[in-house]
């Protein structure tokens, strides 16, 4: 063969290399960002990802703006604003939009969510500061006025019924930041996609024809899964007592509090819970973990289009009768 032929053979070899590579269609658009003090990963499955790469900026922006609004960290935000206000005070539509969230949870589980906990989760330390137990006594006065009817939302305002109520949007809020994000990358033309904010998690749409699967953290085994779920289009959210702990003279206290006895509540390990907002999961998650398995799973079973896992403290495990349909046991 002429030198010319084994040019040509071996440029057309590259070319073919070339084109080969990228007619090969492209894996998924995975991007992460640190923020609600978890490691959100946004994944986009649409054939040509790379085209939403702005879109899933945008939703990052979102959750951020959402986080600003709604910590009770943030000296700033609006939730730390509506806390220490008194009287009737004005929320913007958005906060107004996850409070009744907040409020219809509250009173579907007598009280067991509670979004005006502020003060006593602040006493824990656990926004902010070292974390630790405080005296009976403190705990007492940090629940005086805090029952399920001591806030009430009329005409975009809020009422307290005691002016020291703070509000804390914790159990709901990353939930709802979940929920914006995926209506951004949805409104954005996004078919395919999933939002997973430390295990809490939103899916647009399917995973290319087939549900997502979708473990469950094993409450006591660490990097073990406790069961898989198989999903489209929906939110799945946990709450677990082994998510944000201390240790004190060797007990372990965790960060959902029982706002009957104003300490972290004790009769579940971990409640997940399958919804289609994100918002509603995390509100009834945190609910039903403060109810236990059996006021807890009624709570779930009652709730339309829900579904429900839940992990008692002895380790036992109750479900709603739809989940059967979409778990895997290992
Ligand atoms: P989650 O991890 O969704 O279960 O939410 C826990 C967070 O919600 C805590 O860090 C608190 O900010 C807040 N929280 C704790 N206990 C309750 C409760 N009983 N009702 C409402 N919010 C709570
Ligand atoms: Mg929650």
């Amino acid at each position: 063969m002429s030198r010319l032929a084994t040019t040509i053979l071996l440029f057309g070899f590259l070319l073919f290399i070339l084109f080969w590579r990228l007619d090969e269609p492209s894996g998924p658009l995975s991007r992460t960002r640190m923020l609600m003090g978890t490691v959100v990963e946004i994944r986009v499955d649409d054939p040509e990802p790379e085209r939403f790469r702005d879109a899933v900026t945008a939703a990052f922006d979102e959750m951020a703006r959402i986080e600003r609004l709604m910590s009770l960290h943030l000296a700033k935000s609006e939730v730390s604003r509506i806390s220490r206000a008194g009287e009737p005070v004005e929320v913007s539509a958005e906060t107004a939009t996850v409070l009744r969230t907040a409020l219809k949870v509250s009173v579907a589980s007598d009280g067991a969510f509670n979004p005006g906990l502020g003060r006593l989760i602040r006493l824990w330390g656990f926004t902010d500061g070292e974390p630790r137990v405080p005296s009976k006594m403190e705990i007492e006065e940090a629940l005086v006025g805090i029952g399920p009817e001591s806030l009430t939302l009329e005409d975009g305002k809020l009422f307290k019924s005691d002016r020291s109520i703070t509000i804390d949007l914790g159990g709901v809020a990353k939930g709802y930041a979940i929920d914006r994000a995926v209506e951004m990358l949805s409104a954005a033309g996004v078919k395919h996609a999933s939002v997973n904010a430390g295990g809490d998690l939103r899916l647009l749409g399917d995973r290319d024809g087939t549900p997502w699967r979708i473990g469950i953290q094993h409450p006591r085994k660490k990097d073990a899964v406790l069961a898989t779920l198989s999903v489209a289009d929906r939110a799945v959210v946990t709450s677990g007592d082994y998510e944000r702990f201390f240790e004190q003279a060797g007990r372990r206290y965790h960060h959902i509090l029982d706002p009957y006895t104003g300490y972290p509540a004790e009769r579940c390990q971990e409640v997940t819970v399958v919804a289609d907002s994100a918002a509603l999961a995390d509100a009834l998650a945190t609910a039903a973990f403060v109810l236990g398995p059996e006021k807890g799973l009624e709570l779930l079973q009652k709730t339309e289009k829900v579904e429900g896992l839940i992990v008692a403290a002895d380790g036992q495990v109750v479900f709603t009768s739809g989940l059967q349909e979409i778990v895997q046991w290992p």
